[in-house]
């Protein structure tokens, strides 16, 4: 099967190419701008109509000669994607581009052969780490210390500075991996919360986001900073410095941890089973709204890479549809206890069968048996 899979690393530009990348940034959202004004005063068309177009504009604007080509025309692509998803009602009429956002370009990665050696414009070199990139030429970069050579097809990179000061390239790799299917041989129901993020159905609970919250909370102390100090003076760009840091590392956190639980469930079971929404008594918890915010993305993120992992390991990823209150249901059997809608009781002996039952757990269970279910049926039909 053929997949994409990014690789990000840290850049480290000389002085030389640093300037070029921000020359780079600016022309390609020049493009953009000059496109969508265009666009916005005459007619939307096509990319590649545009595309024509740019030779003159290049024509007229001696400046544009001087970056990468290529990213200019993938500005072009951006901003027809833009539209499409305008007309297809998928988000808002496109946006002038600012020099004040986050800054970055994308470039295509080129093929060819030249006296009958195989040449490419992009190439990432591990043992040396550095990539070669079109119009910069080889720069330094961090990341991987684990691989020495990257597998796959180079589709294109994206070359970004962020708020923090550094700079990174995004590598899309197209790989051809083989994947063999899995003898399902153990199911797992998981069940996604704010008390805990996630409760397997084997009584493993992952914690809520203790450190995020840390995080979120020396975030604000920050914003508070900020308003105070007098707008573009140093101490309001130290501020702002200093708040981006906090958000990388909220985002690095993140990213870590929702890895580290998806590979852990995922290498472990061989069937996978969550709830496809979360429509949950949680949303009547006022108090709880700021947790839940974070907790939102996350399982959401969690979800998806859940899914991914099943995907490329060969196991079996099922989202059950809950319509029922899987908290409020006997695991052992199935007797409806409706007094279990107070959040506050976390364990009850049911009224029916007498078996103890922790809430959380006992929710995991049901989707567990939903998604057997679902397997079964599944399975029969086929
Ligand atoms: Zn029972």
């Amino acid at each position: 099967m053929e997949i994409y899979r990014a690789y990000k690393f840290r850049l480290y530009p000389t002085e030389e190419q640093r300037i070029l990348i921000h020359k780079t940034f600016g022309c390609s959202r020049f493009v953009y701008n000059y496109y969508l004004n265009y666009q916005k005063e005459n007619k939307v068309c096509k990319a590649s109509i545009l595309c024509k177009d740019l030779k003159e504009l290049e024509n007229d604007c001696e400046f544009l000669k001087e970056v990468d080509s290529c990213s200019l025309r993938c500005a072009i692509f951006d901003l027809e994607d833009g539209f499409n998803n305008f007309f297809a009602k998928r988000s808002g009429y496109p946006k002038f581009k600012s020099k004040f956002a986050r800054q970055s370009y994308r470039t295509n990665c080129i093929r060819g052969t030249y006296k009958d050696k195989e040449y490419s414009n992009i190439e990432v070199d591990l043992l040396n780490r550095n990539i070669k990139l079109p119009k910069l030429g080889k720069i330094k970069i961090r990341g991987y210390r684990n691989k020495d050579k990257i597998e796959g097809k180079i589709v294109n990179a994206t070359i970004s500075r962020e708020a923090t000061n550094k700079y990174y390239v995004s590598v899309v790799v197209e790989e051809d991996i083989l994947i063999e299917k899995v003898i399902p041989t153990t199911i797992v129901g998981i069940d996604l919360g704010i008390k805990d993020l996630v409760i397997t159905s084997d009584g493993i609970k992952y914690s809520n986001l203790k450190v995020l919250i840390k995080y979120e909370k020396r975030l604000k102390r920050l914003q508070k900073e900020l308003s105070r100090r007098e707008k573009s003076s140093k101490n309001y760009l130290k501020s702002k410095e200093k708040i981006a840091r906090v958000h990388a590392k909220i985002k690095n956190y993140r990213k870590h941890y929702l890895n580290y639980i998806a590979n852990e469930i995922v290498n472990e079971h061989d069937i996978i089973v969550t709830e496809s929404l979360l429509v949950k008594d949680m949303f009547k918890d006022k108090k709880k709204a700021f947790n839940k915010s974070l907790s939102d993305a996350c399982v959401s993120t969690l979800r998806s890479l859940i899914e991914w992992k099943c995907k490329i390991k060969g196991k079996i990823y099922y989202k059950i549809n809950t319509y029922y209150p899987s908290s409020q249901i006997c695991s052992h059997c199935g007797y409806k206890n409706s007094k279990l809608k107070d959040l506050s009781i976390r364990e009850y002996v049911c009224p029916n069968c007498g078996s103890h039952n922790d809430r959380d757990i006992n929710a995991s269970l049901n989707i567990l048996l939903e998604g057997l279910k679902l397997h079964y049926n599944l399975v029969s039909i086929v």
